[in-house]
């Protein structure tokens, strides 16, 4: 019976894009150069842009914009800002980014509002500069945490790029630096065997069947990115990838029943991860901001997504920036559900934050 649930026969979500389009600038990277194979062998249609500026992707209105954005893949290079790291509290000490946009559809994306202009795909062709700035930010002789998936889903473009696969590479030979990725692909074979010398923490980002059912377009179903993460997790002797894993339970939604809801999806990552391993729980309650709303309402217009701002608290960051999250007695009603029935079912797991 282990051997079969050990390599499940499986066919991954894999995103093609309809048009794929490479800045003059990314063609003059190796990088550039390795994507521009990889698509070609797929057979997807490439063009060369005239100039480094892309252009001539926005549509009739922002609902248009959107849909030519998610079916486009744009090779770029990263600008000279992206090498100044950002830290990234409470899930790293920095992040850094290999692509910016995703091609899934989740109805509440944590990226409406964070990125400017089209949310078209772009992935860097300078991933090895972007990789070789990454020491100087390790502190000496201290693990030190870099997340790549704040901007992305590494693992949704990675059968086009190899990026993630390059980064669990470099990684591997750090010292101080551990990688961190978060997804909602499944498509894990290419990562199986890759020398990661224990310092890549894979994670699958999942919820409650009603949200994901609901809100989730375009991922792999929760059960699949499941299966990934047993894959990712089992000892190499078994045919795993034998790497550090986690959940990420985000985000998590006040919904009619939901800690049955809830209970169900720690019942199913109990029964997929039936046996030993590093595992960690991040959980992130669903908050949502005034400018990640009205995107949002432009993408999904029919979206039933709960953002009522007189059910939420108000929530003020340092630079006067106001998110709306749930009050706080709903707060800590959820996050005692969830601290409790990990800890039960998952004694040896740690719970890294809640938010
Ligand atoms: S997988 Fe993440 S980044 Fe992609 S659409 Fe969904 S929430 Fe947004």
């Amino acid at each position: 019976m282990a051997d079969n649930l050990s390599i499940p026969v499986h066919k991954p979500r894999l995103w093609m894009p309809e048009r794929i389009i490479f800045t003059p600038a990314a063609l003059e990277e190796s990088w550039g150069q390795q994507i521009l194979a990889r698509v070609q062998a797929l057979n997807l249609p490439v063009e060369e842009l005239p100039r480094n500026r892309l252009t001539g992707l926005r549509g009739e209105d922002e609902r248009d914009t959107y849909n030519i954005a998610k079916r486009t893949l744009a090779v770029v290079t990263a600008p000279p800002s992206s090498f100044k790291l950002s830290p990234i509290p409470p899930s790293a000490d920095w992040q850094f980014h290999l692509a910016e946009g995703c091609p899934a559809h989740c109805q509440y994306c944590y990226l409406a509002g964070s990125l400017q202009g089209s949310p078209v795909i772009r992935v860097f062709a300078n991933l090895p500069q972007i990789l070789s700035n990454l020491a100087a930010y390790e502190h000496s002789g201290e693990a030190t945490s870099f997340e790549v998936s704040c901007y992305t889903d590494p693992l949704g473009i990675e059968h086009l790029t190899d990026s993630l696969a390059e980064c669990i590479r470099y990684f591997g030979t750090r010292q101080d630096g551990h990688l961190r990725w978060v997804s909602k692909f499944d498509a894990v074979d290419g990562l199986l065997d890759l020398p990661h010398n224990g310092h890549t923490r894979c994670r699958m980002s999942v919820n409650a069947a009603p949200v994901s059912g609901r809100f989730e377009g375009g991922t792999a179903s929760v059960a699949s990115r499941l299966q990934a993460l047993r894959r990712l997790a089992l000892p190499r002797s078994q045919g795993g990838g034998g790497y550090p894993v986690g959940l990420v339970i985000a985000p998590i939604m006040l919904m009619e029943d939901w800690d049955e809801h809830y209970g169900q999806l720690l019942d199913s990552i109990s029964e997929v991860l039936d046996f030993d391993c590093d595992l960690t729980f991040e959980l992130i309650s669903h908050r949502f901001t005034p400018g990640s709303k009205e995107v949002l309402q432009n993408w999904y217009p029919q979206t039933k997504l709960d953002m009522d701002e007189a059910k939420r608290s108000i929530k003020r960051n340092k630079f006067g920036g106001t998110k709306y999250v749930y009050t706080s007695d709903t707060m800590k009603m959820l996050r005692r559900f969830f601290e409790s029935e990990i800890a039960r079912r998952f004694p040896q797991a740690c719970v890294l934050y809640w938010t």
